[in-house]
């Protein structure tokens, strides 16, 4: 689906990122990959892209990353915007450094790449960009002030870029994915003092009561981004195995 198509992912050294990744190389799409972990370099590699060494907190490193990909592949097709942090606290604890820097990396920095890639996707004739937001963009959980408004920002940010870019053939969307069976959600239960009821309680969050695989948060991405999702633009998919369909803890028994 995506042969010869220019695919920039950030945040692709591990986890839902490299997932995606994976899933554009299958579609045989030329990748441009971003990250501050070096093992990004490795994914790129395998895969046959490029990699970037790129801290998108700096404005400098988003405009290398899009530059190096019209470089590499002469142009920009789409744009998925995978990378985030997540720095605990609640909103009387977050630190003003650590809300600053979760602003940046998962707000601003899909914003500004998001403008870059829309200049170079324009000269191609449109695109697509997808933005990897959370079930914690549409609720809040507590303890989390700094990544719940990030993500909230973020959804709302896809209507607006999906507004402004339609007239230019831009489709924008994005995923808003359940706990994901990722190395980080997978550590944070394992160091949890009762790992066992801990990924219970997690499972249960769900309808499917399950954890999800980035690989089905990858396929939705890529749908999003394809040809077939061509009348979709400013939609909110969550791929939370039914988390949201409900008021209550999805899972759990009444
Ligand atoms: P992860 O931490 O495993 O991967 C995120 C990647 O982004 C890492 O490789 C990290 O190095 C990179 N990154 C972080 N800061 C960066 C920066 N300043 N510049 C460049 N790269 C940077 O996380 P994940 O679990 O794979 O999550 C990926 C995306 O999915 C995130 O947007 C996250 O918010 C979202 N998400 C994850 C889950 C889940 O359960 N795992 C649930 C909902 C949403």
């Amino acid at each position: 689906m995506f042969h010869g198509k220019v695919v920039l992912v950030t945040g692709a050294a591990r986890g839902i990122g490299r997932a995606i990744a994976e899933a554009f190389a299958k579609e045989r799409a030329l990748l441009v990959l971003c990250d501050v972990r070096p093992e990004g370099l490795e994914v790129a590699k395998r895969l046959g892209g490029l990699f970037v060494y790129a801290d998108l907190a700096q404005p400098e490193h988003r405009e290398r990353f899009v530059e190096q990909a019209v470089k590499q592949w002469g142009g920009v097709h789409v744009l998925v915007n995978n990378a985030a942090i997540a720095p605990p606290g609640s909103a009387l604890k977050v630190g003003l450094d650590d809300w600053r820097q979760a602003l940046e990396v998962n707000l601003t920095a899909p914003m500004h790449l998001s403008a870059l890639a829309a200049r170079e996707m324009i000269k191609c004739g449109g695109g697509a960009i997808v933005n990897v937001a959370s079930v914690q963009g549409l609720f809040a959980e507590q303890n989390n002030a700094a990544y719940n408004a990030s993500k909230g920002g973020l959804v709302n940010l896809t209507r607006s870029l999906a507004l402004d870019l339609a007239p230019m053939n831009i489709r924008v969307n994005a995923v808003a994915p359940g706990a994901i069976a990722t190395e980080n959600v997978l550590e944070a239960i394992q160091m949890s003092p009762h790992p066992e009821l801990t990924r219970q309680d997690w499972e249960d969050l769900h309808a499917l009561r399950r954890l999800g695989q980035p690989q089905e948060v990858a396929q939705a991405v890529v749908f999003l981004a394809s040809e077939k999702a061509s009348f979709i633009t400013g939609a909110i998919l969550p791929v939370d195995g039914g988390m949201t369909a409900s008021f209550m803890m999805a899972g759990r028994p009444v």
